[in-house]
């Protein structure tokens, strides 16, 4: 039941934000409210569409503490000195102004299920008819042990872009001559399977060129990995000799020390003039302080609708789900928002539900011009989200096919980024 917008709660819940970005103070009736957790790949592109679709009859407010987002979607290429950092921030400034979404600055601290409110770390509630949760990941706390987020400054995850993507690119600058750059790698499930992957190339592309004596060494819990025969390919054409991966089979990280940047695996110690360190993952914070995550530290959504198995008036998006098969990844997060959009203006105004569809593709660059993909489409099951065909890049493909995937991508992003923040 739609609840009503009077001019207190109104006032209210704009005096209650950090800083409210330009929303258009349109006073309406009694229009149904639809709020959003996070203003990431999910987030932003639900919050868009449930606006853009319903035409301003469903009020939306979208909770996210940052004022420019940063694609982990290209964050690799930045540090391969492909992009510019600029090129992969986007602001809020269209969803306000060209949507009349209300941006709200600030972080989402609970939520009150039964009440159907959302607590702001900066003081009071917003209260919602139907709420949509798209926190992305948070990591898990000794799942590589001497790693916490306290020494994240000296050994960068990287995997929320953003100043700590700043920082792994000054860490691979500073390397010595022949210096050594070390990953420890994160286990099954984790966002974007072929990032970590994506990351090593990248950082190899610069190696060769500013330190070509310099090693990277990749310790991974994992005994094999996305497109293992396309970056093994790949690391062997472009950076021969370069590029050691220790599977699980062969080592395990014991204990990592920030202090020292040396890394044990097996009893033996690596010392790292750059350490990538990417623990263990599970769904953003607040996914948990909700309520809505399961013993695996996820959340279980039924796939049609992307409604939480916890609560039917919550829908949660992208990398914080267990959906099935769908990898974690930002082409996943919009695809699974225009489905939550739909189901969600549904419920608020009677609008037509139709079938879900689900897609992604994960494109990887390599070298110059050296670019590979993976991807599937899905359908919605009871029980999951299910793969129903997909097609990966081949190796031994020729450079003009190479480089035509690569340009893909690049026109991929900025499509994707449109359909995001508009
Ligand atoms: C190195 C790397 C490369 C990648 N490359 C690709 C790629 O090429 N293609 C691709 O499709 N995907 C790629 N990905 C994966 C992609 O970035 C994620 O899958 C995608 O961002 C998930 O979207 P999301 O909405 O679930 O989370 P996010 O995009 O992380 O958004 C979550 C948002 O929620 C906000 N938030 C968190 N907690 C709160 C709270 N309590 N209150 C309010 N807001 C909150 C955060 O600030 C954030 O803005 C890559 C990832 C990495 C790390």
């Amino acid at each position: 039941m739609a609840k009503k917008l009077t001019r207190r709660s109104f006032v209210g819940s704009a005096a209650l934000a950090t800083a409210v970005v330009s929303a258009p103070t349109v006073l309406r009736a009694a229009r149904p409210k639809a709020v959003v957790i996070g203003g990431g790949a999910g987030g932003a592109t639900a919050a868009r569409y449930i606006a853009k679709d319903s035409k301003g009859g469903v009020d939306v407010t979208l909770i996210e503490p940052t004022r420019t987002y940063y694609t982990c979607f290209f964050s690799n290429l930045y540090l391969g000195g492909f992009r510019e950092f600029d090129s992969i921030g986007h602001s809020y400034g269209n969803l306000a102004s060209s949507y009349g979404i209300n941006v709200v600055h600030d972080w989402a601290v609970g939520v009150d299920r039964d009440a159907k409110s959302v607590a702001l770390a900066g003081g009071g509630s917003v209260p919602y008819d139907r709420l949509v949760v798209s926190p992305g990941i948070d990591f898990v706390d000794d799942s590589v042990p001497g790693w916490s987020v306290a020494a994240q400054n000296r050994m960068p995850h990287a995997f929320k872009a953003g100043s700590q993507t700043q920082l792994l690119k000054a860490q691979i600058d500073a390397m010595p001559d022949g210096g050594t750059y070390v990953m420890v790698a994160p286990p099954n499930p984790y966002r974007c399977p072929p990032g970590p992957y994506e990351r090593v190339s990248m950082v190899a592309h610069v190696l060769k060129a500013k330190n070509p004596t310099a090693k990277i060494l990749i310790f991974d819990p994992k005994e094999k990995f996305s497109k293992m025969a396309l970056f093994q390919e790949g690391w062997e054409n472009h950076y021969a000799g370069m590029i050691e991966w220790v599977g699980g089979d062969f080592g395990q990280v014991e204990e990592v020390r920030p202090e020292s940047m040396e890394v044990v695996v097996d009893g033996e110690v690596t010392k790292a003039d750059a350490c990538n360190v990417i623990p263990a993952m599970k769904a953003g914070h607040i996914a948990e302080v909700a309520g809505l995550t399961n013993e695996g530290g996820w959340c279980p959504i039924v796939p049609a609708t992307m409604q939480s198995r916890m609560d039917e008036n919550i829908h949660v998006l992208g990398d914080a789900t267990q959906n099935g098969d769908m990898p974690k990844s930002g082409f996943s997060a919009n695809s699974q928002a225009k489905v939550a959009a739909m189901a969600v203006r549904s419920a608020l105004t009677e609008s037509k539900l139709f079938p879900p569809k689900f897609a992604n593709t994960c494109w990887s660059l390599i070298g110059t011009d050296d670019g590979v993909k993976v991807g599937a489409s899905y359908e919605a099951t009871e029980e999951k989200i299910a793969k129903v065909d997909g097609f990966i890049s081949q190796t031994g493909e020729d450079a003009a096919l190479r480089k035509q995937t690569y340009e893909e991508s690049i026109g991929w992003y900025d499509d994707i980024t449109t359909d995001m923040f508009g």
